[in-house]
């Protein structure tokens, strides 16, 4: 089975991806540890990609698909923080098509806007100063949210409020995964 996990910045979606990957056998395909580790690398890819994720912006879909193309294998993948255009999503199901997989389910990790602030103020990473929250959040709604309709229109999204504690959103999205029985 394949999940896309949508969701702002700071919604969850890392962590409950380390929680679910293990229990169904999925590979973590993770545009952002994918960046932050060729920035790590001190590599070409990396020289470009970190001013613009330092500013909060969206490193070029031709990249970030590149790096996904990759990377993907006939297990099944979930996909954090891809993608995050319509243009990505559609060269997804491209990709996934010429390998006879699909997307199965859609998770739309949904949390309120105080709770994604409290969130990523404390996480402390590089990208996580005030001004390029703001952007981040501002580059979620116009590029990335419109992939909600995009996946609800394939009938694959599942929404889930993740207000709460780790536990309880990994629980109800274990609980949709169960109900898929994929
Ligand atoms: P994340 O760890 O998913 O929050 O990603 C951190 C940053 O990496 C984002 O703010 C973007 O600048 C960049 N990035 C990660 N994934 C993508 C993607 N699918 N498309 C474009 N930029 C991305």
């Amino acid at each position: 089975m394949n999940i896309i996990f949508l969701g702002a910045p700071g919604s969850g979606k890392g962590t409950q991806s380390e929680r679910i990957i293990d229990k169904y056998g999925l590979v973590h395909l993770s545009t952002g540890d994918m960046l932050r580790a060729e920035i790590a690398a001190a590599s070409e890819l990396g020289l470009a990609a970190k001013s613009i994720m330092d500013a909060g912006g969206l490193v070029s879909d031709e990249i970030v698909i590149g790096m996904i193309e990759k990377r993907l294998t006939e297990k099944g993948a979930l996909f954090d923080g891809f993608p995050r255009t319509i243009a990505q999503a559609e060269a997804l199901d491209k990709l996934l098509a010429e390998k006879g997989q699909k997307i199965d389910c859609a998770i739309h990790l949904d949390v309120g806007k105080d709770e994604l602030m409290n969130r990523l103020l404390g996480r402390g990473r590089a990208d996580d100063n005030e001004a390029t929250i703001a952007n981040r959040l501002a580059v979620y709604q116009t590029q990335t949210a419109p992939l909600i309709d995009f996946y609800r229109a394939q009938g694959k999204v599942h929404t889930v409020v993740g207000n709460g504690t780790i536990e309880e959103t990994s629980a109800k999205i274990t609980a949709i995964l169960d109900t898929l029985k994929l």
